[in-house]
């Protein structure tokens, strides 16, 4: 085998709440044959734990020590995706000593053994700008806020729209205003506005870019 069919691929999905990364990243892993990680995932875990301690942003400590025992594996818990979970996810998550230990469990993933997948992807905030800014392909996805909220009432039921696009504003607002690796498209990330697409042409799209992005031969599908 030569050194290039041995090489493992890193693809990075960024991009605001409801734009459909999730969704496109299960697609890529499925059709790419890749190791997938949400890493909103460890965010909302940390946050989940410290509501459930009846911590507040402002306890920085107690987050910090809290963040130390937060695992990959913590993603599959029930109960993340409660809008009070996502908003105190977004407000931890601008307390610089708590990304460096999720950068860590972040970059070991990225960089780890896939075992006998193609490689790996992730989604997140600062995937390409931050975590695998090496990463052979980076995708940001972005939607018009209006069109976030709505996929994202439709996704989650019975809530008010309005609510929702509040929330989402503020969130928003905060991910990409914060100090610490504030929500950015990488500058070498193929830009997919999804806002008139259907989540079929998205998908499409995406995954032209990344095979016309990988070595030929390091992908399986
Ligand atoms: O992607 P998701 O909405 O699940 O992320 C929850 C929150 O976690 C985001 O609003 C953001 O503040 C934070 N996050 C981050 N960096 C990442 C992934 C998520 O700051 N790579």
């Amino acid at each position: 085998m030569t050194d290039e069919k041995e090489k493992k691929v890193i693809i990075a999905i960024d991009g605001p709440s409801g734009a459909g990364k999730g969704t496109v990243a299960h697609y890529l892993a499925d059709k790419f044959n890749l190791k997938i990680l949400d890493t909103g995932l460890l965010y909302r875990a940390l946050a989940k734990i410290a509501l459930a301690q009846g911590l507040d942003e402002t306890k920085t400590d107690d987050i910090i020590a809290l963040a130390d025992t937060i695992q990959t594996d913590d993603v599959t818990q029930e109960g993340l995706r409660d809008e009070a979970v996502a908003a105190m996810a977004s407000k931890i998550a601008a307390i610089p000593q708590v990304r460096e230990i999720l950068n860590t469990l972040q970059r070991d993933f990225a960089y780890g053994d896939p075992g006998d997948q193609a490689g790996v992807i992730l989604d997140g905030r600062d995937i390409g700008t931050v975590i695998c800014p090496d990463a052979d392909c980076k995708i940001y996805l972005t939607a018009d806020q209006e069109i976030r909220a709505a996929r994202r009432m439709r996704q989650e039921g019975n809530v008010c729209q309005i609510e929702v696009q509040r929330l989402m504003s503020e969130r928003d607002k905060r991910d990409s205003t914060r100090k610490s690796a504030p929500l950015n498209a990488a500058e070498d990330a193929y830009i997919i506005d999804t806002t008139h697409l259907t989540i079929d042409e998205v998908c499409q799209k995406a995954s032209y870019y990344v095979q016309n992005s990988c070595l030929p031969g390091t992908l399986t599908a």
